[in-house]
């Protein structure tokens, strides 16, 4: 459940050593802001705000499924304000009236372009976008992966609840067994 995965990556935020990856952090939100500028500049935005005005956005409940501890709670270390409950029935619970509340979001939304989408933008800036939103997801890996380690003892401590699932990505030296 969401709700569960946002108690928990609020109760890690205290195993993080935020000196450790503030420049990681930091390099991470400006490749973030890169895509989205480039985004901007060649009309996805106002194209996803169009469509989210006659479909209600293509931001599904079970999209919220890719959000794991670990981005929650990177999310939480960039000042994202994580709502309280579920802004629409039936969407993600990350989606609010403005879009998406996260800065760092799962692979498969960074990356996701539907039809509408790549036959307005075509081949050549599709391709660029793609490199743009590769080092978001790269760097997003690396300080992902840095805080996993911080957070290591987090996952020990409940590794014999049947009912806890690690995140995915988890180093394999933290074992759920
Ligand atoms: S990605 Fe495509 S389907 Fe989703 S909101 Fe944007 S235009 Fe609509
Ligand atoms: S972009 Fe944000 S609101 Fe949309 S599905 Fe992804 S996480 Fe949810």
């Amino acid at each position: 459940m969401i709700e569960r995965r946002v108690k928990r990556a609020k109760e890690m935020v205290r195993l993080v050593n935020l000196d450790e990856i503030r420049d990681d952090l930091r390099m991470l939100e400006e490749a973030i802001e890169e895509t989205w500028k480039f985004m901007r500049e060649i009309g996805v935005t106002s194209i996803c705000r169009e469509c989210a005005k006659e479909t209600g956005s293509c931001c599904k409940e079970w999209v919220e499924d890719e959000v794991d501890e670990i981005i929650i709670l990177m999310n939480i270390l960039m000042g994202v304000k994580i709502p309280e409950k579920r802004y629409k029935d039936g969407f993600c619970y990350f989606l609010s009236e403005n879009g998406c509340v996260l800065k760092v979001r799962p692979v498969i939304c960074v990356s996701f372009l539907c039809e509408r989408i790549t036959k307005k933008i075509g081949l050549e800036k599709e391709r660029e976008l793609q490199e743009i939103a590769g080092r978001e997801l790269e760097l997003g890996f690396i300080v992902r992966e840095k805080i996993l380690k911080m957070v290591s003892s987090y996952f020990s401590e409940r590794s014999s609840s049947k009912s806890y699932r690690l995140p995915s990505h988890s180093p394999s030296k933290i074992s759920s067994t």
